[in-house]
């Protein structure tokens, strides 16, 4: 069969899973064609379910919450039975416990919701964009020159024959998993471990009778034996389950169903649990591995593909997710020619110390958990961290923050968690904050996480002085309209000072103001007039300055200068 070439999309994505899926989406949002494809057929099975409240925040910006809070679940109690028996309860325990969530972090708790239901939902977000995932395409090669990469992909059509396709596309990227293509062409190193020491098996299985839907059941002990059953959010009757422990032969168990549930059986000594179809199983062995750079030249990886770790600690799919929500925003800005290309070098100094700190963690859950008994609670403990909402990346290179006298160590001290000053600093997560009025819109309430978007930078101005922020519309106003948002909050000013203001502040794209004082109490305010933060299109804070001078030094270093 002779290849065609298309002149294509700006963008391909390769792998069509939750990292994909999400490059894609924030692509689409800033008005980049993309083609996304995947080797095989939708995914199926629950895997990477939980969702960490930063993921949760970006699902916020790029409008997929609504879809994703509409069918996933909070954690719910897990129930340890008592062997032998194993209908006996010896314990239940909160793995996640709840916290309330307060008004910077609206979204405080972990949530789940199976991997397969997250890229459905992914996918028909696409779809609005015009954009359907080309499934039965793999990617078999690709070249790089200067200025653009040939892929040479090919399509399975029904009957099995193959189409093949040279495609010319300015950026590759791929989000191809754990044994990616892309990442083994570039010569990337993947350094780590093979964790044989705590293989397991794992999967999706029918359950029709026999256990509730309400709890996470666990039985058994991880040094010897343990099963655990974890019924799906939607899907009620089907169970993901992990059997693991070293009296088991793991290899026998995964050889088929049948054996698959004789082991249950055995290990929770329960013959009251009826069995349906097996969705699917695997024996894993946890790889503990990562990239040495996320890309080389216009081909770049994201995901499973630049890192893999244990599950212990739910960060896989929110580690991926986050990688390309920082690389999609930028390589938008570089297609349009509004920023150099140099910006995608932050993309790897950016994600690498955060992976690297996030393997660490991991790995620490997964050995520190493995001996200690199932009963013991600090077993199953993890740390907030592991939210995600201190993911960080102080000290890179396009970020300035005037607000700090603190020495440079403390700054860059933790990626995964922030330092114990309790004060935001240019690189963290921009924190939420309702309850604002807009004052241009007859005081409707808004809040700033329905400000941010993966599509602007938002500039927000915090000042009652009126002449500081206008100097800063203007400079921006040579910009390409919708790149930056400006947005004046004005503290909790008097009825006539208020009228004032607002007559005096026509430049600005919003006028806020924070009369219930959230935004004023979790965003520094620098000595002087005004005080002025960019937050990025992923919703981390690029800039915190004084006013122009700085906002400007920030703006020369992601953007190419003004003709
Ligand atoms: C048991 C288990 C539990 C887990 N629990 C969690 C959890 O609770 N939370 C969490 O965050 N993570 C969890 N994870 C990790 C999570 O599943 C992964 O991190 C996640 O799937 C990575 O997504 P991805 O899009 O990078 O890769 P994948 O989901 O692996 O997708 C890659 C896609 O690329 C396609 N592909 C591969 N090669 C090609 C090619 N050459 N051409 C075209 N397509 C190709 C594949 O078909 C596949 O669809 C868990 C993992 C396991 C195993």
């Amino acid at each position: 069969m002779s290849s065609t070439t298309s002149i294509s999309p700006a963008v391909l994505i390769v792998g069509a899973g939750p990292v994909g899926s999400v490059l894609a989406l924030t692509l689409l949002k800033n008005g980049i064609p993309v083609r996304i494809i995947d080797k095989a057929g939708p995914q199926i099975g629950q895997k990477g379910a939980g969702i960490q409240p930063r993921s949760l925040e970006m699902h916020h910006f790029l409008g997929t919450l609504p879809d994703f809070l509409s069918v996933a679940q909070s954690i719910p109690i897990c129930t340890i039975y008592k062997i032998p028996g194993g209908t006996e309860i010896l314990k239940t325990f909160e793995l996640n416990p709840h916290e309330e969530p307060k008004p910077d972090t609206p979204y405080i708790n972990s949530m789940v919701l199976g991997q397969y239901r997250q890229q459905s939902i992914l996918h028909r977000h696409l779809k609005k964009y015009g954009c359907e995932v080309e499934f039965h395409t793999e990617l078999r090669s690709f070249e790089q020159s200067d200025d653009h990469v040939l892929a040479n992909i090919v399509k399975k059509s029904p009957d099995g024959a193959e189409i093949p396709e040279a495609m010319k596309v300015p950026y590759l990227v791929g989000t191809d998993g754990a044994h990616s293509t892309i990442r083994r062409a570039l010569g990337l190193t993947f350094l780590g471990d093979t964790r044989d020491d705590v293989s397991s098996v794992i999967g999706d299985i029918e359950i029709k009778s026999g256990l509730n839907h309400e709890t996470w059941h666990f039985w058994g002990e991880g040094s010897t034996k343990m099963v655990f059953l974890i019924p799906a959010e939607v899907d009620k009757n089907i169970f993901t389950m992990m059997v693991t422990g070293k009296e088991l032969d793991h290899a026998k168990t995964a050889s088929g169903r049948d054996e698959l549930v004789k082991t249950i059986t055995f290990v929770t000594e329960r013959n009251d649990i009826e069995f349906g179809d097996l969705i699917w199983m695997s024996h894993y062995r946890p790889n503990i591995r990562m990239v040495n750079k996320f890309g080389e030249g216009r081909v770049f990886v994201a995901g499973d593909a630049a890192h893999v770790h244990s599950p212990a600690g739910g960060q896989g799919t929110n580690s991926g997710v986050q990688d390309s929500f920082n690389l999609g925003w930028k390589l938008a800005l570089i297609l349009k020619g509004l920023s150099p290309s140099s910006l995608l070098n932050t993309y790897t100094e950016e994600r690498l110390p955060v992976i690297a700190a996030m393997l660490g963690k991991t790995m620490d859950l997964l050995n520190r958990g493995r001996d200690k008994p199932a009963a013991d609670e600090s077993k199953w403990k993890r740390g907030t961290e592991f939210k995600q909402l201190g993911v960080n990346y102080r000290g890179s290179s396009t970020l300035v923050d005037e607000t700090t006298d603190l020495t440079k160590e403390l700054i860059r001290s933790d990626s995964y968690s922030l330092a114990s000053d309790g004060v935001i600093h240019a690189g963290d997560r921009a924190p939420q904050a309702p309850d604002l009025e807009d004052l241009r819109a007859n005081r409707a309430a808004t809040s700033l996480f329905d400000i941010f978007g993966p599509d602007h930078h938002t500039v927000l101005i915090f000042s009652s002085v009126r002449s500081e922020g206008e100097e800063i519309t203007s400079k921006l106003s040579g910009y390409s309209k919708g790149l930056f948002k400006t947005v004046l909050i004005l503290p909790a000013l008097s009825e006539s000072e208020l009228i004032a203001s607002v007559k005096q502040s026509s430049g600005f794209d919003l006028v806020l103001r924070d009369g219930c004082g959230h935004a004023y109490k979790v965003y520094p305010t620098l000595p002087g007039p005004c005080t002025v933060i960019v937050v990025r299109p992923d919703g981390v804070v690029g800039a915190i300055v004084r006013g122009i001078d700085g906002l400007l030094q920030y703006v020369n270093g992601v953007f190419v200068a003004l003709a």
